[in-house]
């Protein structure tokens, strides 16, 4: 690899790292609610012009996923329903209605951390984001900060598995 070439691999590297950072930012606050810690930002030139994370049960509503919130920020930001020069960082796979809302903004390319085997729509189930018969593909990197993100929603569920371990016990007693 040339050395310029090799430079601007870096650079991206160190990019994608500093925004992911900003996704797990976000899935934190969604911990903090007893959420499942998932987050996401969405970046224009260079600047987060949305950001959001999970707040399914706070709001009582199975559209608050994180990315559906970034998009909704994102698109006042740039007055317009189209994303396309935009990249959006997410902590783990998109499901199926963030997937296809990510298609319906025209948003290039999504770059995620963790895989989700169970709900995941950019290729574990099925390929929303990459389906040839689409009107828009989107480009798709995986595995930034995966082990990261992997831990977060890891200490989530092994917390809330205790918690409602004590709560069965609790109830038990009485
Ligand atoms: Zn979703």
């Amino acid at each position: 690899m040339k050395l310029q070439a090799k430079s601007r691999v870096i650079d991206e590297e160190q990019e994608d790292n500093k925004y992911m950072k900003a996704a797990i930012a976000q899935a934190k606050k969604a911990y903090k609610l007893g959420e499942v810690p998932i987050g996401c930002v969405i970046v224009y030139e260079g600047r987060i012009i949305g950001r959001g994370y999970n707040r399914r049960n706070t709001d009582k509503t199975p559209l608050a996923h994180a990315e559906i919130t970034a998009i909704k920020k994102a698109v006042k930001v740039m007055k317009d329903w189209r994303l396309e020069e935009c990249k959006l960082y997410v902590t783990l796979e998109p499901c199926q209605m963030c997937a296809g809302a990510i298609v319906q903004a025209r948003i290039p390319e999504v770059i995620m951390a963790a895989e989700n085997p169970k709900a995941g729509c950019a290729g574990s189930v099925m390929d929303i984001l990459n389906n040839p018969d689409f009107n828009h593909q989107v480009t798709v990197k995986k595995g930034i900060l995966k082990e990261e993100c992997s831990k977060l929603l890891k200490d989530f569920f092994v917390e809330l598995r205790a918690r409602n371990k004590a709560l069965k016990e609790q109830k038990g007693n009485l």
